[in-house]
């Protein structure tokens, strides 16, 4: 008996125009997420299937596939001839030891005699009669036993339904930039736009002076768990200490981090534009904290010219976006203890309402502001996260 993996997608986006577009980019991102293992990629009347793996380590194949966006679930199932025989010793194999169950029949190759009705019957009875434990239960059954007659004599019988993660397939829907910090908010922010089919770069600001190597590594941690779902990423560790000092020695305390958000989002979009990123994308959730009031964020967005800025967490609890970072695996490394960029400069009392024209005015006070951005993003580190080459754009 052969195993195989079926695979579900959305339909809805599968609908129109773009169809050919979306499903190719949902097959690359199958296949590269399966990229490593062995397996063989097939494609038939509206589902795809995942045939001549290692079936000794199903686990890690079904658990890259339910971080796919854009399928909605995957069942392991057995392929076999669609014989009544074969059907039958094949359908005790799939079902349940105890609990309810029932048999749900799907028969496409119309050249079968039986209707769907009455194949389901006698595999249900011939069920009960080797399991009579189990009990028939054809409206809220704790399990369902299900038989897939294709054309050209083969059926497919399964039972598990494993739920992924939907969405839409990453690299539909363009390029992001991702600010991604240390902490819970931003991975999950990357998270919310990758399910909408945005494909992600990330910008790390780096205190390189000040933090140890760790808190970087921290990040790096991130963006790989972030890929698991997003694909590959190319994560820009910017240089941050040189322009920390120089606000630090120029700049009214407690718009340290006002004027540090402002060159974060200059420098961002001046890197989103060199490597082809048509937004930028970050953790804010409002009054969070200082730094994320409506008038904060006014300052901080004024520093960036053209491009959109996409906050998908904006209106979101707390405690909504850490279920969201336990559900992606991201949590545990998130709360690593190492102290970030914004740690090592935190003022005594952040301004929560800063003006704009007084930010660009402290601002203004470092002379060589343009040079220092200039030298940074000259200095920045490009690694490349995930898992096949991606070249170089910058
Ligand atoms: P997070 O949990 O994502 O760190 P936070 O609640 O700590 O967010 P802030 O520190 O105010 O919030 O940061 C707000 C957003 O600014 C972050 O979500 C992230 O997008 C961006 N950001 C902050 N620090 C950095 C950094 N060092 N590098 C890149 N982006 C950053
Ligand atoms: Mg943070």
């Amino acid at each position: 008996m052969k195993k195989v993996i079926l695979i579900r997608y959305g339909e809805l986006f599968l609908k129109g125009r773009n169809k050919r577009f979306f499903e190719s980019a949902l097959i690359d991102n199958i296949k590269n997420s399966l990229r490593g293992l062995k397996f063989g990629f097939f494609k038939m009347q509206g589902r795809y299937f995942i045939k001549d793996f290692d079936e000794d380590n199903i686990e890690e194949y079904i658990l890259r596939l339910t971080k796919v966006f854009g399928i909605h679930s995957v069942s392991p199932a057995f392929e076999v001839s669609s014989d009544m025989d074969t059907i039958l010793k094949t359908s005790l194999e799939v079902a349940p030891k105890r609990g309810s169950f029932r048999v749900t029949v799907n028969r496409a190759d119309k050249t079968i005699p039986m209707s769907s009705t009455d194949i389901s019957r006698e595999i249900g009875g011939y069920i009960l009669e080797n399991r009579p434990a189990l009990t028939v239960d054809l409206h809220t059954p704790d399990n369902t036993v299900n038989i897939d007659i294709r054309e050209g004599g083969y059926a497919y019988v399964f039972s598990k339904h494993v739920m992924c993660v939907g969405g839409m397939p990453v690299g539909t829907a363009g390029k992001g930039l991702l600010l991604l910090s240390g902490g819970i908010d931003s991975p999950v922010a990357g998270y919310k736009m990758a399910q909408r089919g945005m494909e992600l770069n990330a910008i790390y600001f780096h205190s390189d002076r000040f933090v140890s190597e760790q808190a970087k590594q921290k990040v790096i941690d991130l963006a790989t768990i972030v890929s698991g779902y997003a694909g590959n990423i190319r994560l820009f560790v910017l240089p941050f200490s040189d322009i920390q000092e120089a606000i630090h020695n120029n700049c009214k305390e407690e718009f340290m981090i006002t004027i540090m958000r402002r060159f974060m989002m200059e420098i961002a979009e001046k890197i989103a534009m060199k490597s082809g990123c048509g937004a930028l994308v970050t953790g804010e959730s409002l009054g969070q904290v200082a730094s994320q009031t409506m008038e904060s964020i006014l300052v901080s967005n004024n520093a960036v010219e053209l491009l959109p800025v996409f906050r998908p967490l904006i209106g979101m609890d707390k405690s909504e976006i850490m279920d969201i970072s336990l559900k992606i695996g991201a949590y545990d490394t998130s709360i690593r203890p190492y102290a970030d960029c914004c740690t090592a400069f935190l003022p005594k009392n952040p301004v929560i309402k800063p003006r704009l024209e007084v930010a660009i005015a402290e601002q203004m006070k470092i002379a060589n502001k343009d040079e220092l951005i200039d030298e940074a993003i000259r200095n920045v580190e490009v690694i490349k996260i995930g898992n096949s080459g991606i070249e170089d754009l910058i």
